[in-house]
């Protein structure tokens, strides 16, 4: 077995023999012609023309060689070009020395050949082989001639130089070229793909306005303009056509509009035509290609306008989707009578699947375009109503945005509320227009009823659940108010938790039913729109907390403060009266002792009721402190706060507090101070009040005391002791 590993194979050894013809052939060749060989055509023998035949086998094997080893991706080595290249000068040689001196630039040609083609290191190596050999034949022959070999020399090396050279700075010209080409073809892409990313980066660039849909779609529009055009292109040089067109059919199928076309003719049918003529329309009718020609000029071309050309030879194939669809057709025609073969049929079909391509992409770059902005307005809707900060606010956003969003023509918030333990629903936001008129059903009330509102509440789910026929008799909020001229209607629960705050109603004029994505969206903001609702009412009823008084209802000591502070400030302004009442219950320490705190408290809601009711709306009533109240009162002199006052204390001291311990009685005393009067501050004018009060307490209570009636009491009182 390893007996056979010890002795080269006979194939192994042929090879190595054939690979080494090349050098023993060029090195037989130069040796010959050094020593004096190949003299001329009549002295070649047959060992001459035999070392030939193996110099050209020698260069065979050689190129062989180097092609196979380029061929499968092999390093070319420095033998090998050293082998053809040695081989190739050789020959040169023999032809020099056969044809004569004057054949010499043959191998000036060759190693400028040489120098410029082979990597440097072998272009040298040869030109340096040349000149040693030059030098071997003719300064080693029997007439040695040195001049010659210098003009060989000198002439080698400068032609093989400058090749070079020249060579050397056309390439990098090339490749400059090249790399500059393809520099910009990635400036392109990338371009494009910077387009591309601008725009379907999500809700990031929801908010950087029109520049960049415009720039998505002027960008989409050219792709596919340029796809048509260029399959529309391949037609009109493929078929040499005179006139070659896509038209699409309309929504309603029945006409035809041109799409793109590329025409010798101005006249090619740019308005609508109907689809169903002519030859265009048995094409559409029979969904298949057809062909005619006639010398005389064809009937029935309908894709021209009149004064269009006589068309003679006309193919035309319908666009048809792979749902089986028919989209359109695409015309080809000439002018002259050169019918349109098989093959141009079959080329014209695989363009109009190119059209049709193009028209699917732009159909889904518009979807695209749609839903996005869908998607934008949606977004900036919820954005709009959390940003809202009153109920009244989130109502205004919410119909706003629906309106948007869906294209409604009725739109309405209603919010349900318990009164006395009954359920009502209000209307408290619409738009749109009502039997009743624009605006009419804003702020109306309607009892918990059987209507479409008040089921929405009750079920906390949407209705009706399906195409209603007859809308117009729904009733949606109560048998008064009809809303007339709808379509299609959708209430909506708004649903904050486990809570039902109201609905969202949404009504078309439009026949058919919401879509379902947009159902979706308006289901969204109305649970969007309950969170903000509550929101704000759980707002409200804070600020409600902060200034009022838990018990009685009226304002509390702290805004009482602010109010007083503003009504004085108008007053001094205007230069108007102003007049302000304490008031205070008599004894009220022994109702407390004798009925108990909680009957007091009770006493204490009806005082806060009585003054409430019996003071204007401008007035400010607050409870200034235990059993205490304050009324201010604008644009009121002394006299006019006395009335007041007295009506006030009438009304307290006739009412009867129903108690556990039978009926009970109150009085009050009241103490008037007027601006400016009396005192030009606020805090002056309370302290005088205060002083009136307590001249009520020390003179038999349950009456209203002025300044001027404390005064003149005083008066009196300072004559008694002093006589
Ligand atoms: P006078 O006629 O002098 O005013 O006698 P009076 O007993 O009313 O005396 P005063 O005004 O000083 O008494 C205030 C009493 O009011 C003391 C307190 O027990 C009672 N009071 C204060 N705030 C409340 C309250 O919120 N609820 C109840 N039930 N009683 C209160
Ligand atoms: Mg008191
Ligand atoms: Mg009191």
């Amino acid at each position: 077995m390893t007996s056979l590993t010890e002795f080269p194979s006979p194939g192994r050894l042929l090879r190595h023999a054939v690979r080494t013809i090349p050098a023993v052939a060029a090195l037989a060749t130069f040796i010959h012609l050094a020593r004096g060989g190949f003299r001329g055509l009549h002295t070649l023998d047959w060992p001459e023309a035999a070392l030939v035949g193996f110099l050209l086998v020698g260069i065979g094997v050689a190129a062989w060689r180097r092609a196979m080893r380029g061929a499968v991706g092999a390093v070319i080595d420095l033998r090998d070009d050293l082998e053809l290249g040695g081989g190739l000068i050789a020959a040169a040689f023999i032809v020099v020395a056969i044809g004569g001196g004057e054949l010499f630039p043959i191998v000036y040609l060759l190693m400028a050949f040489l120098v410029a083609f082979l990597p440097r290191n072998a272009g040298l190596t040869l030109l340096g082989v040349a000149l040693v050999f030059d030098a071997l034949v003719t300064l080693g022959g029997p007439v040695p001639n040195g001049a010659s070999f210098l003009t060989h020399a000198a002439f080698l090396a400068l032609f093989s130089g400058l090749y070079h050279l020249v060579l050397a700075t056309r390439m990098a010209a090339a490749r400059r070229a090249e790399s500059d080409a393809v520099q910009k073809r990635i400036r392109e892409v990338e371009e494009r793909a910077r387009t591309f990313r601008l725009v379907s980066s999500g809700t990031q660039d929801s908010f950087s306005g029109m520049s960049s849909d415009e720039k998505w779609l002027v960008a989409s529009v050219k792709e596919v303009e340029g796809a048509v055009q260029a399959a529309l292109e391949i037609a009109e040089t493929g078929l040499r056509t005179y006139t070659c067109a896509a038209f699409l059919l309309t929504s309603d199928d029945r006409s035809l509009k041109l799409y793109d076309c590329r025409s010798g003719s101005e006249r090619v049918q740019r308005e609508r035509f109907n689809a169903g003529e002519g030859i265009i329309g048995g094409v559409l009718k029979r969904r298949a290609p057809v062909r005619m020609n006639s010398p005389q000029g064809l009937k029935g071309v309908t894709h021209y306008e009149s004064g269009g050309p006589a068309v003679s030879a006309l193919l035309a194939v319908p666009i048809i989707e792979g749902s089986g669809l028919v989209r359109g057709v695409l015309v080809a025609d000439r002018l002259a009578n050169e019918p349109f073969s098989d093959q141009d049929e079959k080329l014209l079909s695989i363009i109009a699947g190119e059209v049709l391509r193009s028209i699917e992409v732009e159909r889904v770059m518009s979807y695209i375009r749609k839903t996005r902005d869908e998607k934008d307005r949606f977004f900036r809707a919820i954005e709009e109503l959390n940003r809202a900060g009153s109920p009244d606010q989130v109502f205004v956003a919410v119909l706003e945005s629906v309106r948007h969003l869906a294209g409604l023509d009725f739109c309405a918030v209603t919010l349900v509320s318990e009164v006395e333990g009954k359920r009502m629903h209000r209307v408290v936001r619409m738009t749109g227009v009502t039997s009743q008129g624009s605006k009419a059903l804003e702020g109306q009330t309607f009892a918990d009823n059987n209507g479409l509102v008040a089921n929405v509440v009750r079920y906390g789910a949407p209705l009706p659940g399906r195409d209603i026929k007859a809308m117009d008799r729904q009733i949606i909020f109560d048998d008064e108010t009809q809303i007339r001229g709808l379509g299609a209607l959708k209430i909506f629960p708004l649903t904050a938790g486990d809570r039902i705050l109201g609905t969202l109603v949404a009504g078309s004029r439009k026949k058919a039913a919401f879509e379902q994505d947009v159902l979706r969206m308006i289901e969204v903001i109305a649970i969007q729109a309950a969170q903000a609702v509550l929101r704000a009412q759980l707002y409200e009823q804070m600020e409600r907390m902060a200034t009022t008084d838990g018990l009685t209802g009226l304002f509390n000591h702290r805004t009482f403060q602010a109010k007083a502070d503003e009504i004085l400030a108008q007053a001094r302004r205007y230069q108007r009266k102003c007049s302000v009442i304490l008031t205070d219950v008599d004894h009220f320490k022994s109702v407390n002792d004798t009925y108990g705190h909680p009957t007091g408290d009770q006493v204490l809601k009806g005082v806060a009721r009585i003054i409430k009711s019996l003071a204007r709306d401008t007035d400010v009533v607050a409870r200034y402190g235990g059993e205490e109240f304050v009324i201010v009162m604008p644009e009121t002199d002394s006299k006019g706060a006395f009335t007041i006052s007295e009506r006030i204390r009438e009304a307290v001291k006739a009412e009867t507090f129903q108690t556990e311990m039978g009926p009970l009685k109150i009085t009050m005393s009241l103490g008037i101070a007027t601006f400016p009067d009396h005192g030009m501050e606020k805090q002056q004018l309370i302290d005088l009040a205060d002083q009136c009060l307590y001249h009520s307490k020390r003179n038999g209570r349950n009456q209203s005391v002025t300044v001027e009636k404390m005064q003149g009491g005083r008066k009196l009182q300072a004559a008694a002791e002093a006589s």
